[in-house]
């Protein structure tokens, strides 16, 4: 996955979603194909603290899902907005990212500033990569964005504590010893 591609008219909806929700949180699904989306589905913020974090309301995401999947199309990538700080994901969106959707894209839509930025990454275990996101024909021109120290070390330790899990795991399924008996004479 190298790029996002969005229509003006999609990008406009983001905003005005993220907009709507101010100073909470907005948050929802891309349905599409072949790094294009073709369907927007807005989804509830339920959690705890939605101004600084998003979780979407379980029913609305399979809704969603299935939505995507009648019309044909795939999941794509998720959206949301970040109603104070820059379009860089969160240690938070990071560990999210990483668990439930590595495969597609994360777009954070970014009202920090007078005009709206917009920003996609592909976020996958151990790994943050910024997307080029293609709004109608053109690149949207946002500035690049670095992640910080703080950012980078979020990355790196969750992904040990992700294969710490999975070592631990692994090890409680393993069988028992088998009991050594004496070889027949
Ligand atoms: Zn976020």
């Amino acid at each position: 996955m190298e790029y996002l591609r969005l229509s003006h008219e999609q990008a406009r909806a983001m905003i005005h979603h993220a907009q709507a929700s101010y100073p909470a949180e907005a948050c929802g699904l891309i349905g599409g194909q072949a790094n294009t989306a073709h369907l927007l589905i807005p989804v509830t913020n339920v959690a705890a603290n939605p101004n600084s974090q998003f979780q979407m309301a379980a029913h609305e995401l399979l809704q969603g899902l299935k939505t995507i999947e009648v019309a044909g199309f795939d999941l794509i990538g998720i959206y949301h907005s970040h109603p104070k700080s820059d379009p860089i994901p969160s240690s938070t969106d990071i560990q999210m990212a990483e668990k439930h959707y590595p495969q597609v894209a994360q777009v954070i839509i970014s009202l920090k500033y007078q005009r709206p930025r917009l920003k996609a990454w592909h976020i996958q275990p151990g790994r943050v990569d910024a997307l080029d996101l293609i709004v109608g024909k053109s690149v949207a021109e946002t500035p690049s964005y670095r992640l910080s120290r703080a950012q980078q070390m979020a990355i790196v330790l969750a992904a040990c504590l992700s294969l710490i899990i999975m070592l631990s795991i692994s090890l409680t399924l393993l069988p028992p010893a088998p009991l050594l008996t004496p070889a027949p004479r």
